[in-house]
């Protein structure tokens, strides 16, 4: 597979400050901040600071470190938007997996029962 990594997508723009941001959680590895369009009373996105397109993307290319980072972030994201009663973590790749922007985000979703896993 060739992952063609387009550096004028919108998170590649977040990541380097020109477009802004609603911040909840940043390291070395990773950025967290709301989603401009939330579809629960909290949702966040979770991006890593590597150039890549997707989870099958950086789950082959990223490094040890980055794949660390990256989720560690998320378990740190997590801890600051609390959730206790759960959550579900949803990473969308391409276009049958509904993905607008590609630049690998997994969004967390809390804050309401999150209903089936699938639309019908
Ligand atoms: P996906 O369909 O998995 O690629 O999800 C892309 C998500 O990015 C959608 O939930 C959008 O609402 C969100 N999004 C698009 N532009 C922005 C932005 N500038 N800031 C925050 N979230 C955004």
């Amino acid at each position: 597979m060739d992952f063609a990594y387009d550096d004028q997508n919108i998170f590649a723009k977040i990541l380097r400050g020109e477009i802004p941001n609603k911040t909840v959680y940043e390291d070395d590895y990773a950025l967290a901040f709301h989603d401009i369009a939330p579809q629960a009373p909290v949702h966040v996105l979770v991006i890593p600071k590597g150039p890549f397109m997707s989870l099958d993307h950086f789950t082959r290319d990223a490094s040890d470190a980055e794949i660390t980072g990256y989720m560690r972030a998320i378990s740190k994201t997590c801890e600051m938007i609390g959730v206790e009663d759960g959550f579900r973590a949803i990473a969308n790749a391409r276009a049958q997996g509904g993905q607008e922007v590609p630049h690998l985000h997994v969004h967390l979703l809390a804050g309401r029962p999150m209903g089936p896993m699938l639309a019908p």
